[in-house]
This record gives C-alpha cells, structure tokens and sequence, in this order.
C-alpha cells in the first residue's frame, strides 16, 4: 500500500504530501516514523492509495498503537488548509498534545498486586513465623493495591516473597495524571427557571447556531450544562469552550462535581504529561467532555453532540500567531461534520455575531434577567476632570472612596479594575520630557517597583531603573499613569486592616497562583481584589458588592477600529461582577471621557443601543462586520528588507484592486509598533467586501506568501484582534 505523509518537520518549504510505501497496514491519522533524507523523521499519515508514479521508501514504523489524528479532524485539518491557508502540519499539531510527539511523554505505569490465589489457600502454606506476608493477603482480600503502598506499610521483604511464591499478581496499570486534582465541589441539584427553561426549549428547537444572549448572572451556565448531559445520555459527547479556563476554577469545579469523570480538561497551562493524560482519555472515548480554552476545539470526541463557545465574544477564541485559526470556524465545521448543536453565548456579543443573528443566520436567544431577577448593579459614570477641578489629584474620585468606605465596613467585598499591569506605565522626565524606550522595541518602557526594574512588555526585556535623566541630567523623573502595584498601594494606605490581593500577568507566572489569589479573595482573607482584564472574565463572587474602573477610557485609545466594542464589552464584563448574589451591586466608573457614547450605552445596560449605534459607524466607515480587513504584516531585522517587502506586497495587491472591485481599499504604513525584538515591522491592509472574499482572499494570501523569503516574514491577518 501507498500511504500519503506529511512529515513534522518546521520548515515553510516542506508542507508537502510524501509518498510512503509498507506491507503494513497503518490506518489513517497515525502518527509514523519514515526515513526523510539523510535522517528519520515523524509524520501524519494523511491519506492511502493503490499506486504512485514516484520512487518510494517505506515507512519504518508506527509510534502509537491507534490513529492519533481521527478521521473528522483530517477532514478538518484538510479544510483549514483550504479555506485559511493554514499548513497541514501546523493544524496537525493542534490535533495532538505536544507531549505525544518525538515520543516525549509517556503513559505513567505502576505495579498493581492482586492475590493470584485463593487466601485460605495462601495463608494455609505460609509458615507461622510470617505475619507480615499475612498481612498482606488480608489486606488484599479487600481488593487490589499498589506495590509502593504495601511495601511502605509491610516491608518490601514479605512482598516480595509472596510475589515469589506465585501467591500474589503483579500487573502494571496506568497511572493518571489529574490536573488540578483537588478543585472538585458538592453536586448541586439546580431546577431551571422558567426564563433559563424557555432558553434551553429554543436552543433545542432550532436547527440552527444559537446565540445565547444572557444578561451576566442570568444563569447561561446551567443551561449549558442542561444541553451537555443530554447529549451524554444520548451517547453523544461534549465540547465547552471558555475564555481563561486557568483563571475559572469554579467552572472546572462545578463541571466535575455535575459529570465527574467524564470530563476531561485541555489548556496550556497544564503539563506536558496532564495534557496527554487528558487528551488520551477523550480520544479512547473513556472521557466525553472537552472542557477547556481555545485548543480543546481540537478534542479527540467523536460524535460530538454539542460545542460551547461562552463569552463568545472574547479575543482568546482567535489565535494571535501561527498557527492563526478562528474557534468559530472550527466550531462550525465540527458542528455541521457530527450535525452537533453550535452555541455561542455572551452577554456582549461580539459586532460581526450580533449582526448574523438579526440576520437570521444564527438563532437569538435572549436571558433579560438575572437569575431571582435580581437587578444589575448601578453604574456611575465619573468624569476625572471634574475631580481635578474640584482639588482632588488622586487616583480615586470621591464617590468612589466613598463607596469603597462603606463596602468595608459591610464586610462587604470589592474588585478594582485597571486596563494595565506594572507601577505605572512609563517614566518620563519632568524637564525635557525624556521617556525610556526599549532598546529592541519602539515601545516605552513600564516601572515595576518590585524589584526596581524598567520592563519592555513586548520583549520582556528588562532595564535598571534610573535616578536621573539621561538626557538633561534632570533629577525629576515622574511616573506617567498608574498601574495594579500603586493601586494596591494605594489602597492599603487608606484601609490598613483590609488585605488588599492582586492579580494581573505579574502576579500569575507560576501554575497554580492564579487559583490562590482569587481562592483568598472567595474564602474572605482578601477584600479587595485588583486586577486587570484577568479579573473580568466569569468570575461569581457572591460577595462582590462594589466595582470600580479606573481609566475606563484607556482601551478606546487603542490604534484599533474595535475599541469601542472592546471597551463597551470591557464595562459590561466588570460590572457584572457585582451584585450577583443577595446583596445589591454598585459600579463606579472613571473616566476622562464621559459623554462618550459608550459609557452612555454601557450604564444603561443597553446592548441594542450601542450595537445600532457602533454598527452604523462601521456601515459608514466599512470597517468589519461589513467588509473583511486583510493585515498583512511584513517584518525583518533589516529595515531596508521589510520596506521593500512591504513595496513588493504593496504593489501587487493593487494590481488586485484593479481587476477587482471587491478589493477596494489598501493601505501600506509602518506598523504601529515600528519595531518588535529588533524586527522592522511594516504592514499592508487591505479592505475586502464580505462578497468578494473567498474569491479575493487567496489572491492575497498568495501575494504575501511570495514576500515571505530571505530574512523577510509575513504574516497574514483577516479581521486582526489588535493591530500593533
Ligand atoms: P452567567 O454565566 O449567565 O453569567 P451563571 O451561570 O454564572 O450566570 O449564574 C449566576 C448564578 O446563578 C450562579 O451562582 C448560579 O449557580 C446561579 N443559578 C443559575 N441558575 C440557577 C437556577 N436555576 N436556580 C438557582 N440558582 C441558579
Ligand atoms: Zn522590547
């Protein structure tokens, strides 16, 4: 048999199909060993044939006992490939945990002894001095037990000799690795209201994607737990897909404690050997719920019933680098393959979802309420002007202090948000206005006071900090805005006998941080909790009475056409932290900027309104979701490089835009971040219309891929989440 292999190997040149020969049979999907060249290297079998024209090798071996790639995510592999331009070997990768390739992780194995007779039997011709070895058949007469348990308990020795003797079995079982083994939770029976019953009924009775449009706390997640067990009791299985698995504990707990074992977890942030583990008890089908971010979309399920995307709306469901896949596409297609239910829930969808819903492409299912109608909290809009103005220079206006005096003494809890991580976000000189920049990146440079260091947020590079201007010798270095660390300060000045705790990408560089600060926050020890957009997401504290945002505005600075959306999503996301429980909640926000739309729609919890709104300022300007925007991002160490690059890719997408219509707008400038690790960085956009897209796009994909060679890379984006 000819057998068709794309070989693991990270080289744009090689995404080529090889040709393979064997005696064997090797089904599709396995993961194979093939001499390539000079050397041996892994590869995917993608597909099988009679015959070929081409002079073959043959494959040496097979890595695993069973197809790693299944038949439906070859199909999606294949598909990614047709319709996003992705290599075959980067989506292959997605399809199995790294630990699987080169072979690197192993399945744990450990003795397991049973009794291989009967114990009267045994015990019988023990002699009467050993107590020990009889011990240790009473013991497993109970049942089996690991050999490291009873040697620790009855000696190696005694063990040993009943191995010897034929009395006791040795067998080597699997041993799993469990991540976050110890986050499990009472099984709650929750009945669904009638408003969350209605929802499910609707989700049920269309055939099409359903967009679940749940005020926060109006309790989607038990809807989506409703629609996950019954795909399981139909024999079907699941995939839930949230934004920041690793900063939601309690969804993992409340998912465990609903479906136990069945529930397999998938993130980045778990080892090499837990993800294998996880990943091989879904592809034998022992566990039949997905949950997990952005790359459990690629779960090994088969007969998928049902895929989540919650708080659809969220950037972390499209890749920022390569491989760049969006987790809506993928959804779809797994949907339609296994003819699963799709459904996407937010309480802010994002613009381009909203609109395929009144469309009628999606099915909108709207949650008004919250669960016990409680309300949404009050939101006050503070302009910071006016505080200056009335003599108040600190970083929280008055109604906010006040606010934050009275939810102390409540024994109440808050969470202050803040767009940035670090001290503040830059130094400047008071004399000549000098900034320090990194040295790599054209990027200003944030103080971190932990350890008195300038750090470069893009490259990671880190500087000493300095007492005076280099520049004009000035002593006068003023720290430009501020960040979580002078916040907490802050707070701890004015509230001594409060435990103020923190939580921003600082804060959670090892694995399990993040689930000590906000299980301090949710057991008390900590009352106040600061944070950036990592204490936005899904959080339910019922204690959560007040929340505050300052420097609400920062993120509509963005260079960026969806700001807007992001910063409207933002405010919405935050305030509905609070007030989730019994107590009423109450939301400050500051900003320098308040009679801006946003904020107007924000406070009233108008959705509709601000999607009318937003949406005919795109219409207008033509920005997504009424045409597609192509990046194409052209990088080199070499300035002169990347110019020409860009020049060339330039070029030929306006010979495009004369042949055709649809093309009907490109831009070529520096990038807005001119220089990343010492990469020149300079970009072509392109506005496309929806209808001209699938016709027009390869176009572009082609012209960008001619670019990219000798010390000049391209990147192509459609629809950027953020343009640096
Ligand atoms: P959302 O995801 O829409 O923001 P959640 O699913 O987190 O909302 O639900 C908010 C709160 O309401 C949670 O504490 C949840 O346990 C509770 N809840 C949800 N549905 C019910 C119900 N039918 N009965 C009682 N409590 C519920
Ligand atoms: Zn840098």
């Amino acid at each position: 048999m000819i057998y068709e292999v794309i070989v693991d190997i990270s080289n744009g040149e090689v995404d080529r199909v090889f040709d393979y020969s064997s005696e064997n049979v090797y089904p599709v999907g396995s993961r194979v060993k093939v001499p390539f060249g000079k050397t041996f290297t892994e590869g995917f079998i993608i597909g099988e044939k009679e015959t070929t024209l081409v002079k073959t090798k043959d494959i040496v071996r097979a890595e695993d006992d069973f197809a790693a790639v299944k038949p439906e995510l070859l199909e999606l592999v294949k598909f990614l490939k047709r319709t996003q331009n992705l290599r075959l070997i980067d989506s292959l990768r997605l399809c199995v945990p790294s630990g699987l390739r080169g072979n690197a992780v192993k399945t744990l194995k450990k003795n397991f002894l049973t009794l291989a007779v009967a114990a009267e039997d045994a015990k019988s011709s023990l002699k009467a001095n050993s107590v020990r070895q009889g011990e240790v058949i009473d013991r497993l007469t109970a049942g089996g037990e690991y050999e490291s348990v009873l040697n620790k308990e009855y000696g190696a020795s005694a063990v040993k000799s009943l191995i010897e003797k034929g009395f006791v079995k040795r067998e080597q079982v699997a041993l799993r690795r469990t991540p976050y083994s110890g986050l499990v939770a009472e099984k709650k029976e929750i009945k669904l209201t009638p408003d969350q019953q209605r929802a499910y009924e609707e989700i049920n009775n269309t055939d099409k994607t359903a967009l679940l449009h749940g005020v926060t706390g109006s309790g989607k997640t038990e809807i989506y737990m409703r629609l996950i067990s019954d795909a399981i009791e139909k024999g079907r299985t699941a995939i839930m897909l949230v934004p920041e698995i690793s900063l939601t504990p309690q969804m993992l707990m409340l998912f465990r404690s609903r479906f136990g074992d069945t529930v397999a977890l998938l993130h980045s942030g778990m080892s090499d050997g837990e993800r294998y583990d996880e990943w091989l008890r879904l592809h034998r089908g022992e566990a039949k719920v997905a949950l997990g971010a952005r790359s459990a979309i690629f779960a090994p399920l088969e007969n998928v019933g049902v895929i989540i995307i919650d708080e659809e709306h969220d950037n972390s469901y499209v890749s920022e680098s390569n491989p760049r896949f969006f987790t809506h596409d993928v959804a779809a297609f797994r949907a339609s393959y296994n003819d699963a239910k799709l459904v996407l829930g937010s309480a802010t969808p994002s613009l381009n979802t909203y609109k395929k819903a009144l469309d009628g492409e999606y099915e909108l299912i709207q949650l008004k309420n919250r669960v016990h109608d409680n309300a949404l909290p009050d939101m006050d809009i503070i302009d910071m002007r006016r505080e200056i103005r009335a003599g108040n220079n600190g970083m929280f206006s008055r109604l906010l202090l006040s606010e934050l005096d009275g939810c102390m003494k409540r024994n109440e809890q808050a969470m202050i948000f803040i767009n940035r991580r670090g001290y503040s976000s830059f130094l400047r000189c008071k004399a000549c206005g000098y900034v320090p920049k990194c040295t790599d990146c054209e990027v200003s440079l944030t103080y971190h006071r932990e350890d008195d260091r300038l750090k470069c947020h893009y490259c990671g590079k880190q500087f000493y900090n300095l007492d005076s201007c280099p520049i004009c010798g000035n002593k006068h270095l003023t720290q430009g805005r501020i960040g979580t660390e002078t916040v907490v300060e802050e707070l701890q000045r004015l509230f001594p006998d409060v435990e103020v705790g923190r939580l921003d990408n600082d804060t959670v560089t090892a694995k399990d941080s993040a689930a000590k600060i906000l299980g301090d926050f949710r057991n008390g020890k900590t009352r106040i909790l600061v944070g950036t957009q990592m204490i936005v997401k899904g959080h339910d504290f019922k204690d959560v009475t007040l929340v505050g945002v300052l420097d609400a505005d920062l993120s509509l600075y963005y260079a960026d056409y969806r700001s807007n959306e992001t910063t409207f999503q933002l405010i919405t996301q935050v305030a509905g932290r609070a007030g989730r429980d019994a107590l009423p909640g109450k939301v400050v926000i500051q900003t320098y900027n308040p009679n801006h739309y946003v904020f107007r729609f924000a406070r009233a919890y108008d959705y509709e309104g601000f999607y009318e709104k937003e949406a005919s300022v795109r219409e207008a300007t033509r920005f997504p979701p009424y045409s597609k925007i192509v990046r194409i991002l052209v990088k080199s160490e070499d300035e002169e490089k990347a110019l020409k690059g860009a020049r060339e890719c330039y070029n030929a997408v306006r010979e495009i835009k004369t042949a055709d219509k649809s093309l009907f707008r490109v831009q070529a400038m520096k990038a807005p971040v001119g220089r990343i690790s010492n990469e020149y960085r300079f970009q072509v956009v392109c506005w496309v219309e929806c209808e001209g897209e699938e016709k027009i796009i390869p176009l572009i994909y082609k012209e960008a891929e001619a670019v990219n060679k000798r010390g000049v890379v391209t990147f192509l984006e459609v629809n950027p989440t953020s343009m640096r």
